[in-house]
């Protein structure tokens, strides 16, 4: 069977593509896909953000060239290994009761490929009015380097709305939490440990701001559908030997916000708190995605579903813990973004992680069926 049916040995493919990140190499995955859609007829191109760091994005247009096209995205970089030994082939995409093994089968080749099978054939579609965008990014397991990129480049254009293949088991998510995190760092003046009198400790100015983030107060911040806001002091580090006051201290503070909290007010408070003494350089600053349940693209998924998994799988499910690249391409193209993947949320970035291969068959019809829907209606 040809890869562009069958959803599952195209997972197989992808899994067997190593694209671990860091370093990233994302070249072989975006190739094959590549090669996939052109023979498709869709226009496809793969846009470098360093080398063999790779974006792909493939357009083909509908009937109405007036109305915005429907995105679906995912990203084909996955996280490292981890200490732990695999007792599957991590790049083998061994089957085994009903799962595919492999790292990045859950998050989220198994999207990717669902989506790419799901679309591929639109161009026989003759009676569809909106086209479909295709944006599968490289580096987002460090931070959405990849959709950065392409935000920077403005190759991202406009969109109905997005859809986004993150492992959600192939329930209907509408948001996640932001996250914005900085390094901290103070500067002391090195001395004698005998003689610590004469020097200036980092260690302890960095300390004394680790505890005043921790102590944060997050109640003045009003209540959101996506939860509570979370900080978490996640590294630190200082000092070269035990017998010098150490003259340079630093540590990263991790926060994830909700669609009620301004980044800018967010980090202004942050630096107030922690004082003049302290440095804040930021290394992430993700905005919070929350669609309405009123929005149309809402009610066409949650139809989608109720028909192909059950009556109830319409309800949409919790927002999700984990930041995306919807962060970047919602910011862009503002439009309404939900998350709907066949990999299993809990299993992202585990060792021997797995996606049902069900799950996998049933992703490629949900996305054929929102397409068909969506597309057709403007
Ligand atoms: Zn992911």
């Amino acid at each position: 069977m040809r890869l562009e049916h069958d959803a599952v040995e195209l997972t197989r493919k992808l899994v067997g593509e190593n694209s671990i990140n860091p370093p990233g190499d994302e070249h072989a995955c975006a190739s094959l896909l590549a090669a996939l859609l052109e023979r498709h007829g869709w226009n496809v191109k793969l846009q470098s953000f360093g080398p063999r760091r790779v974006n792909l994005i493939a357009r083909i247009g509908g009937s109405d060239t007036k109305a915005d096209p429907l995105v679906l995205t995912g990203h084909l970089d996955t996280v490292p290994l981890g200490e732990t030994r695999w007792t599957a082939d991590p790049f083998g995409g061994e089957t085994s009761e009903g799962r595919m093994y492999g790292r990045g089968t859950s998050d989220m080749k198994a999207g990717v490929a669902a989506m790419i099978c799901a679309a591929l054939p639109f161009a026989q579609k003759s009676h569809a009015r909106r086209g479909i965008t295709l944006i599968f990014t490289g580096g987002e397991e460090t931070g959405c380097e990849g959709a950065i990129a392409l935000r920077q480049n403005m190759q991202l254009g406009r969109a109905s709305a997005i859809l986004v293949g993150e492992p959600t088991a192939n329930g209907m998510s509408l948001g996640h939490k932001g996250c914005l995190c900085f390094n901290a760092s103070a500067k002391g003046v090195t001395a004698h440990s005998s003689m610590p009198d004469l020097g200036s400790n980092a260690i302890y100015e960095i300390a004394e701001a680790v505890l005043a983030a921790r102590d944060v107060d997050w109640s003045r911040y009003s209540q959101s559908e996506l939860g509570n806001p979370s900080l978490n002091v996640g590294t630190i580090r200082g000092g070269l030997n035990f017998n010098s006051v150490p003259d340079a201290a630093e540590c990263t503070i991790d926060i994830r916000t909700t669609d009620t909290m301004d980044h800018a007010v967010v980090s202004a408070d942050l630096r107030k708190r922690l004082g003049e003494r302290i440095c804040l350089k930021s290394l992430i600053d993700m905005p919070a995605i929350l669609t309405s349940k009123d929005e149309p693209f809402v009610a066409v998924v949650a139809e989608v579903l109720n028909d192909i998994v059950d009556s109830g799988a319409g309800a949409a499910v919790e927002p999700m813990s984990f930041f995306t690249d919807a962060s970047v391409l919602q910011s862009e193209m503002v439009a309404p973004t939900i998350l709907l993947g066949p990999g299993q949320p809990e299993l992202a970035h585990q060792t021997d992680e797995w996606c049902s291969i069900e799950r996998i068959r049933q992703a490629v019809s949900i996305y054929e069926n929102i397409i068909d829907r969506w597309c057709q209606q403007c």
